[in-house]
């Protein structure tokens, strides 16, 4: 078991509010095996990718790698696994180590002439990491640019940054960070490794959440509301705000699926309408509703196995567990569309009328 302890946050990312010795014991296990293989084999390569949903634990993955790197303890198992208690290891997860730097929102804040949080990693934030880069390593054989909030490059700043993929300074390795991998130019994406950090399942969030002293009842709780994203999950079970706020999504997606085909139309549009303003509200009640269906589907097809339906369903008779799959299939949809040019009240609209009537139980 990972000895865990607390340090203040110093950006908004969720996972910084975590601190554990090595590698974080919640991510993604497939993940955290490539990038350890890469440094086992001598084959750490100039840039990665990590993609994964907020909270799932890419900036934790990336300060692990990092420490890695740069871990002076003669006593760890291999190169590949940081002992989390030198001075370089603690200073890499303090964001102080001279070999490693992040370029994130926050960080083009700090430094920023006028205040206020901007929306976008500027092209002057990439001119920063491009002189970075040319820096040679101090401590360490290689200096790590942590590149966080990728997707909000914009066009011309992904440019920039591709001069530096296209043609990358010895003993630097670059890494992104997104939760939109998809946002990003495919002359970016395609001279990166990519390495998907993918949810893990419930009841190990709430493992990982009791290991970490989270009583049982609260551990259940948030690891339900966490889709999969421990990261998420560990900030939320010691942040009230974070927690109510996805209680609050998730209430919201529960009224919205068990009201009345009219009323499901009526927000739609009102929700669509204020889309703009509202985006990450909506976006976040499309995924808890999205949970809920998922949960409705297993129940519907564990109540189907019980029956021994097992037999051709008769003509005009749809499954209940099939409809709640083609609900899923159109809230997936929806989400993508509105990240495209759709209009969010039509995208919302085919949503709603796929979804069955149902009375949501009660959970
Ligand atoms: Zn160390």
């Amino acid at each position: 078991m990972a000895a865990a302890k607390r340090v203040p946050r110093s950006t908004n990312s969720e996972t910084e509010a975590i601190a554990d010795l090595g590698w974080p014991d919640w991510i993604d296990p497939a993940a955290t095996s490539r990038l350890r293989e890469a440094i086992l084999g001598g084959r750490i390569g100039h840039s990665y990718l990590l993609s994964g949903p907020k909270g799932v634990g890419k900036a934790a993955a990336a300060r692990a790698f990092a420490q890695a790197l740069c871990c002076t303890s003669e006593e760890r198992k291999d190169r590949s696994d940081p002992c989390g208690r030198c001075r370089a290891c603690r200073n890499v997860l303090r964001g102080v180590h001279p070999d490693v730097e992040t370029f994130s929102l926050d960080t083009q804040e700090m430094l920023a002439d006028k205040p206020g949080r901007g929306s976008n990693l500027t092209i002057e934030t990439v001119r920063r990491l491009r002189s970075s880069g040319a820096l040679f390593p101090m401590e360490s054989d290689r200096r790590i640019l942590i590149i966080d909030d990728a997707e909000t490059l914009l066009e011309p700043a992904q440019q920039a940054l591709l001069k530096t993929l296209e043609e990358p300074p010895q003993g630097v390795t670059l890494m992104l960070l997104t939760d939109e991998p998809e946002i990003l130019l495919e002359t970016v994406r395609s001279r990166c490794q990519e390495v998907a950090l993918r949810p893990i399942p419930q009841v190990m969030v709430a493992q990982a959440l009791q290991r970490r002293g989270v009583a049982e009842s609260l551990a259940i709780e948030v690891a339900m509301l966490s889709r999969g994203c421990p990261g998420w999950a560990i900030a939320a079970a010691a942040d009230k705000k974070l927690l109510q706020a996805r209680r609050d999504e998730r209430d919201s997606a529960v009224r919205w699926i068990a009201s009345p085909r009219y009323e499901r139309l009526v927000t739609a549009f009102t929700l669509g309408d204020q889309f703009g303003k509202r985006r990450a509200e909506v976006v976040g009640v499309l995924q808890a509703a999205i949970q809920l269906l998922r949960d409705e589907m297993i129940v519907a097809a564990q109540a189907a196995g019980e029956a021994g339906e097992n037999e051709p369903q008769s003509v005009g008779v749809t499954p209940p567990a099939v409809l709640f799959s083609r609900a899923i299939g159109a809230t997936l949809q929806c989400l993508s569309d509105l990240n495209s040019n759709v209009r969010p009240r039509l995208a919302l609209e085919a949503m709603v009328v796929t979804w069955p009537n149902s009375e949501m139980r009660d959970r």
